[in-house]
């Protein structure tokens, strides 16, 4: 049976690690702000909201809410974007995304200063982390490798295969395992044979976003086994890409779902913020 990788106590760690840094600043005087801003009231988005605020409570993170009406323009929203970027108080600025059907999502993200761009999407952020520069890397891929290495899963050296390749998952996932010096493959809608693809993993991240899709028949024994996934199974439960009873008989470790992934993404949100700071130079 493989070792469950607990991602609601690796990600506890490290809020506990970003509360104690936050509490060391407030001492000298700095405080760590994050401004959250949400347009309508999607409800998927409204949940995620207040998770990322009960977050900022519990770690010391000052945050600022912005919930917007759904007919907001999209220079109203540029607007309240580029006056966040000029405050010397606000370290981090997140756009909930989605936004309406109305809104340029790309430009908004552009728009974010990449120094308080604290969910990594802005296009010099992903540029610098493919040079090795220092920037915001995306929260549920910088916290996939969080997971790996608290979990003592070696990487370096290491057949990584990363199934999907969306710019906020898939992506930025390759060029972080590359950048610890796994050897990495990205698979896809378009790959032939996944399954002899992804049988070849030491470690198998899975971002497709289909309840189930991998079983054991994808996976070699021994195996890392990480499920990005936030699907719905027949029952209607929360359930992972990954088919978690047939693969853990035969993976070394797994992440399960929920419990896995999920709770990492708003941790290193939480880390983002302290880079933040950093990255202002303050
Ligand atoms: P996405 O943008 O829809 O991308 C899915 C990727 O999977 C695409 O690259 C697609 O290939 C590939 N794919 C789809 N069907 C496939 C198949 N049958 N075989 C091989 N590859 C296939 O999804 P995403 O935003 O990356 O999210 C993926 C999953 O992670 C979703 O369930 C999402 O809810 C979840 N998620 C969770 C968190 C978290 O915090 N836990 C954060 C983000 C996302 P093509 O490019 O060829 O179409």
């Amino acid at each position: 049976m493989a070792k469950i990788i607990d991602g609601k106590a690796i990600s506890k760690a490290i809020k506990d690690e970003v509360k104690q840094q936050v509490e060391e600043w407030k001492q000298q005087g700095i405080t760590v702000t994050l401004a959250v801003i949400q347009v309508g009231s999607n409800q998927a988005s409204t949940v995620y909201v207040n998770n990322k605020k009960k977050a900022c409570e519990y770690t010391g993170i000052r945050s600022l809410s912005y919930e917007l009406p759904e007919e907001t323009t999209q220079e109203e929203l540029l607007s309240l974007v580029r006056e966040l970027n000029d405050r010397e108080d606000v370290n981090g600025i997140l756009v909930q995304l989605p936004l309406p059907a109305h809104m340029d999502e790309d430009e908004v993200i552009r728009t974010i200063s990449p120094k308080k761009d604290v969910d990594g999407f802005h296009p010099q952020s992903v540029g610098a982390l493919c040079i090795g520069q220092p920037g915001f890397v995306s929260c549920t891929p910088a916290g996939i490798i969080e997971l790996l290495k608290r979990s003592g899963v070696e990487i370096a050296g290491r057949e990584c295969v990363v199934i999907g390749r969306s710019n906020i998952v898939g992506k930025p996932m390759a060029i972080l395992l590359l950048r610890e010096n796994g050897t990495v493959t990205v698979a896809h809608s378009k790959t032939a044979d996944l399954k002899a693809v992804a049988k070849r993993a030491d470690i198998l991240v899975v971002a497709v976003g289909k309840a189930k899709m991998i079983t054991s028949e994808y996976v070699k024994p021994g195996a890392a086994v990480i499920d990005v996934g936030m699907d719905r199974d027949e029952n209607n439960r929360l359930c992972g890409d990954v088919d978690f009873e047939d693969v853990e008989k035969v993976a070394g470790s797994i992440t399960p779902v929920p419990g896995g992934v999920g709770p990492m993404t708003i941790a290193m949100l939480m880390h983002n913020c302290l880079e933040s700071v950093k990255l202002q130079g303050k």
